[in-house]
C-alpha cells in the first residue's frame, strides 16, 4: 500500500505576497504534493486556515508521514494541534520539517532547543553536499545538489546533534549549515531539510523533490515493535 502523506503548509505568504504568488500561485503545498503523487505516494494537503488547521484526529490517524512548511504564523498554530501531532510522531508517524519550519512549535517541542540559526536573503547560491552516501535519503542523488538562488541559513544551528546527518550546505557568502538532519523520537522518525524559501522555485527542483520523496520513505517506514509502559509484575517467577 502506498504511504499516506499529508503536506501541511501555513500558506499565508502565498495569500499576501505577490512575489510568492508568482512562484507558487496555488501554494507551495500543491507543488510538493504533486511531486509526491508523481512518485507514487497517496498524497493530500492541509493548511493553517482550515478548521483544526486541517489536522483533525481522523486526518492524522490516516497519515503515515506529515510534511510541515511554516514561517510567518508559527504562533497561530494551536496548542491542541501541536500536542496532537507530537503524540502521533511518538506513536510512529513520520515528520518531514522543511526550511523555516525549524522555528515551528512542533519542531522546537520535539528538539527541546531554540532551533535558532543565522540567515540572509541575498540570492546566495547553495550547494547541498551529501555527507552520508549510504543513507536512504541520499538514494539516487549525485554528490551535491546545486541551487542557483536560495536564502542563506548558517551555523550555529541550535539543534541536538542529529542521530544521522545526511546533508551539509555551503553558501556563496561563506557559511555552512547542517541541512539534512535525522532524528528518532519514540517510534517516530523526523527529517529536517533546509531549502525552500518562499520566493525561490526550490520545490520545483527535481533533486529537491527526490530528497523529499526519499524522506517520506525513510520516515514512513514501519518502526519496530509496539511499546508499552508502566508498572509491571515480574515476567519470570523466582525460585
Ligand atoms: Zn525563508
Amino acid at each position: 500500500m502506498a504511504l499516506r502523506v499529508t503536506v501541511w503548509n501555513e500558506a499565508r505568504h502565498e495569500k499576501t505576497n505577490p512575489a510568492v504568488q508568482k512562484v507558487y500561485p496555488n501554494g507551495m503545498h500543491t507543488v510538493i504534493a504533486q511531486a509526491l503523487t508523481e512518485q507514487g505516494f497517496d498524497t493530500r494537503t492541509a493548511t493553517l486556515d482550515e478548521p483544526e488547521h486541517g489536522l483533525t484526529e481522523d486526518v492524522l490517524a490516516s497519515t503515515d508521514v506529515l510534511i510541515w512548511w511554516g514561517h510567518m504564523a508559527h504562533g497561530d498554530v494551536q496548542d491542541a494541534i501541536v500536542d496532537r501531532v507530537h503524540k502521533r510522531v511518538l506513536e510512529g508517524m513520520g515528520l518531514v520539517v522543511l526550511h523555516s519550519g525549524h522555528f515551528s512549535r512542533i519542531f522546537k517541542k520535539l528538539m527541546g532547543t531554540s532551533c535558532d540559526l543565522k540567515w540572509r536573503e541575498a540570492d546566495d547560491n547553495e550547494r547541498i553536499w551529501v555527507v552520508n552516501p549510504t543513507h536512504p535519503i541520499a538514494e539516487g542523488l549525485g554528490e551535491c545538489i546545486e541551487l542557483e538562488y536560495e536564502e542563506m541559513y548558517g551555523e550555529h544551528f541550535d539543534i541536538p546533534a542529529p542521530d544521522s546527518l545526511v546533508f551539509v550546505s555551503w553558501f556563496k557568502g561563506g557559511e555552512v549549515f547542517r541541512s539534512g538532519c535525522c532524528y528518532e523520537r519514540g517510534r517516530g522518525k523526523i527529517f529536517y531539510f533546509r531549502p525552500g524559501h518562499e520566493t525561490y522555485p526550490t520545490y520545483y527542483n527535481k533533486e529537491v523533490q527526490k530528497v523529499i520523496g526519499n524522506a517520506v520513505k525513510w520516515t514512513g517506514a514501519p518502526a519496530g515493535v509496539n511499546l508499552t509502559y508502566g508498572n509491571r509484575k515480574p515476567i519470570q517467577k523466582s525460585g
